[in-house]
């Protein structure tokens, strides 16, 4: 087979080689990670490991033995530092050069920094490495101070956790609302509630010029208005950015990620792209987006294996996301395009509800907290762009198998 280089070995790069072999791959495959590990899950690094319910070797995708159990090379600790598409190799950081038949770049995202005065104080932080959260989660504990500057799903998961552990939280949020760039006001309004009834501060509305230590360690975060917060860490957990350095300097067409196709093709045939790092059609919305997800990662995981082995492409997805905080679970489908209006099934007050997001009558999204089966048939109802009656969806007492037959 041809030989496959794939840069990134976090979910979509590790996904990637797996897919390969599940298919019957019988070619080399050159796995080229950053990080000191093998690839692993981040989704559990602000919740159940966090929390201490979840040990190191339960995160990883793979056990360490199968790498090479099935002809995979996995370099770890090495940099992919430069692509030449018209020779076809990729320069590592050690020197080496790798030639490549089929390259796959599916070098994620990273976390994006506050460039503010005390940013490289000691206990600022960030969560996006397994090596972050064991520095976080050094931090926790009885009677310490976290403040977490940014309300996004990273934020709060951290936040819930964070309180688990006994720590004294507060959020810092810029917007008059959390999680206010990826859901509607019902739901902020719950999590606030649902936080604050943990025992979490918030400062919603609250920008930050800095942070102030001594000796070099930090104490605390100074807001826009020049009020300042305690802490003995501060996480940061303001949005990520993607890794598409690589991608932009071989003069690969970007946009906000590398751009791909359903089938992962960026603009040059012998190049892929997957996860965090892509900008990808999702034709349930005629649209292109960057999404940060895990299923998105599988997706465009097998949608590279598929490619490379001559299988069809996978059909699209619904994409989806979840989020754990406390006793809550909150499963997403679809994203909120177009919609024109929200629907409230359940109340809310009870923590099992259902906010969707309606276009006409059809469904564009779906947030569902402690709610499974609204989850399930409003995924499966945004997939088959199937109409719904509205006063049936507005009434819980009317079963989601009756909204969507
Ligand atoms: P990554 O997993 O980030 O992997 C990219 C890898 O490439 C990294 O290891 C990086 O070091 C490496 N790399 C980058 N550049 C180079 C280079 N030049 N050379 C070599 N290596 C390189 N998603 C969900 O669906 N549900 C959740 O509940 C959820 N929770 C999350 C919680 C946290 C704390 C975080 C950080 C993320 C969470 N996500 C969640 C998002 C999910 O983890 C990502 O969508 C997923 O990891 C994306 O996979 P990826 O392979 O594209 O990127």
């Amino acid at each position: 087979g041809p030989r496959v280089v794939i840069i990134g070995a976090g979910h979509a790069g590790g996904s990637a080689a797996g897919f390969l072999r599940q298919y019957g791959f019988e070619g080399p495959i050159v796995l080229v990670g950053e990080e000191p590990i093998v690839p692993y899950q981040r989704p559990p690094l602000s919740k159940a490991w966090l929390k201490g319910e979840a040990d190191a070797d339960s995160l990883s995708l793979k056990p360490a033995e199968w790498y090479a159990e099935n002809g995979v090379d996995l370099r770890l600790n090495t940099v992919a530092a430069s692509l030449n598409r018209g020779a076809r190799t990729v320069t590592l950081n050690t020197g080496e050069t790798l030639q490549y038949d089929v390259l796959v770049l599916a070098t994620g995202a990273r976390a994006r920094k506050l460039p503010i005065p005390g940013a490289d104080l000691k206990g600022v932080l960030e969560l996006r490495t397994a090596a972050d959260a064991e520095d976080l989660k050094a931090a926790l504990g009885p009677d310490r101070r976290l403040a977490v500057i940014g309300g996004g799903y990273v934020g709060l998961e951290a936040a819930a956790s964070a309180r688990a552990l006994g720590s004294h939280v507060m959020v810092i949020e810029r917007e008059p609302r959390v999680l206010a760039r990826v859901a509607c006001e019902v739901l902020s309004n719950f999590f606030q509630d649902y936080h604050r009834a943990k025992g979490v501060k918030f400062e919603l509305g609250a920008g930050v010029q800095g942070f102030e230590g001594e000796d070099g360690q930090i104490r605390r975060v100074v807001l826009s208005d020049g009020r300042k917060v305690d802490c003995d860490a501060a996480l940061v957990g303001v949005g990520a950015m993607p890794n598409v350095e690589l991608a932009k300097e071989a003069g690969l067409a970007c946009a906000d990620g590398v751009i791909v196709d359903l089938q992962a093709r960026t603009s040059d045939p012998a190049v892929f792209a997957i996860g965090d790092v892509t900008h990808r059609p999702l034709p349930l919305y005629d649209r292109n987006f960057r999404l940060e997800s895990v299923p998105n990662a599988l997706e465009q995981a097998k949608q590279v294996a598929c490619d490379i082995v001559g299988r069809p492409a996978p059909a699209p997805e619904v994409p989806w996301f979840w989020s754990d905080q406390y006793d809550l679970k909150m499963q997403i489908a679809g994203i909120p395009f177009d919609a024109d209006s929200i629907l409230v099934r359940g109340d809310p007050a009870s923590a099992k509800f259902a906010v969707f997001h309606l276009k006409g009558d059809l469904i564009q999204a779906v947030e569902a907290v402690n709610a499974p089966p609204e989850y399930m048939a409003g995924r499966q109802l945004i997939g088959n762009r199937k109409p719904i009656s509205r006063e049936k969806l507005a009434n819980p007492a009317i079963s989601m198998k009756e909204v969507a037959a």
